[in-house]
């Protein structure tokens, strides 16, 4: 296997020893021809599994017409997906950029502007990107320390405990930033009350309640939004990887009663709002039915219950296909376990393995998994 071993990229992250060359469904293949089972889906991203013929037919059709044409002006596919959005959300407007960490930057700056507020309010554990100001918001100090000073006046709220973030709250607060279910900090899951606590906290403080589903949203979850399940809708909401299938996109919406506040000039992204990545985020918002959503919720399930039999495992959280199994022991060597076995997961943390497989994964592909897990885990 030919693997670039020259320091051409900055070593950000450590990639595991392997090139992938092409992809169909929940199926990778490397350079040297092997398969491998994707229960990784490019870090939750490519939801529909890869090369899905409607995202791909749609960005297809859109790199024949037109690629960027700017945000100076109008281009038929971001608007189709605004619309898409705002009918999923119970009214939004949207704004396009092309990542989750700029998804965020663009609701702190929202915030601000909308509650004259610079204060944020975020959670311990929590992940929201690695540009500054998401980084400031992001609740774990090994990521945060080695970059400070950023964003002065950021607090931190425990997840699942009102009282915390009762009391975390400043007068200068102006959003408070949660993930309904915490991907990246373990696969930790909000409860429907504390839920319902930070949106009551947020209506009587003036602050605006964010919810981070640039990972859990988009079906993942097995409903579009993981707040649909709590039935506590946010004002606004971040959305990115899994929206345009493996197409950089990030996304912003704002619940119509808090628009608004932008005006020309505030903020901007020259790539945001891509006609083709726009175009393939219609085709995935369309692919995301009533259907697919059970698939996400039945094969969630199974995973789940055969997992949590294992003597390796102390707990299975998550919802969907966001499923995190805490273990006794380091998941690192398991994971490379699992891939010399063929089967792709992801950690989430030291000691949690993560598993997040395209939406569409069959029957058939989760007891190959299982098979995997069974003999790494066991
Ligand atoms: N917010 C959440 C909840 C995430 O899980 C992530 C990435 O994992 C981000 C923000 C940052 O997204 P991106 O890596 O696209 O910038």
């Amino acid at each position: 296997m030919t693997l670039v071993t020259a320091p051409l990229l900055l070593p950000t992250y450590d990639r595991a020893p392997v090139t992938f060359e092409r992809g169909k469904g929940v199926w990778l293949v490397a350079e040297d021809g092997r398969r491998y089972l994707d229960f990784a889906a490019g870090v939750a991203v490519v939801g529909l599994g890869h090369c899905h013929p409607a995202p791909l037919a749609a960005a297809h059709r859109q790199l024949d017409q037109l690629w960027h044409a700017s945000n100076l002006y109008w281009t038929s596919p971001m608007v189709a997906l605004a619309e898409r959005l705002s009918e999923r959300f119970g009214g939004a407007e949207a704004f396009f950029c092309n990542s989750g960490t700029e998804a965020v930057e663009a609701a702190l700056k929202y915030a601000r502007r909308a509650t004259g507020r610079h204060g944020v309010l975020a959670l311990e554990g929590s992940f929201h990107g690695r540009t500054l100001g998401a980084l400031a918001a992001t609740g774990q100090a090994s990521k945060r320390t080695p970059f400070e000073p950023l964003l002065p006046d950021v607090c931190f709220a425990r997840m699942n405990d009102a009282d915390s973030l009762r009391a975390a709250i400043r007068p200068e607060t102006g959003i408070i930033l949660v993930e309904p279910i915490q991907g990246e900090g373990g696969v930790h899951v909000a409860t429907p009350a504390f839920l319902e606590a930070a949106a009551a906290v947020a209506d009587e403080t003036g602050a605006l309640l964010c919810f981070d589903e640039v990972q859990t949203g988009c079906g993942r979850t097995g409903s579009f939004f993981a707040w649909e399940h709590a039935g506590v809708p946010p004002k606004l909401v971040t959305l990115a990887k899994g929206l345009a299938n493996g197409l950089p996109i990030g996304c912003l919406l704002v619940a119509d009663d808090v628009a608004g506040a932008f005006v020309p000039g505030d903020h901007g992204s020259t790539f945001g709002g891509n006609p083709v990545a726009c175009a393939a985020a219609c085709a995935v918002c369309d692919a995301i039915d009533t259907a697919l959503l059970a698939n996400v919720q039945e094969q969630g399930d199974r995973l789940v219950a055969r997992l949590a039999e294992l003597p390796a495992v102390v707990e299975v959280r998550g919802a969907g296909l966001l499923v995190g199994v805490e273990l006794d022991r380091p998941t690192a060597p398991l994971i490379d376990a699992c891939r010399d076995a063929g089967l792709l997961v992801l950690s989430a943390g030291e000691r949690v393995l993560r598993l997040t497989p395209p939406l569409i994964v069959s029957d058939a592909e989760v007891g190959l998994a299982l098979d995997v897990l069974v003999e790494v885990l066991g």
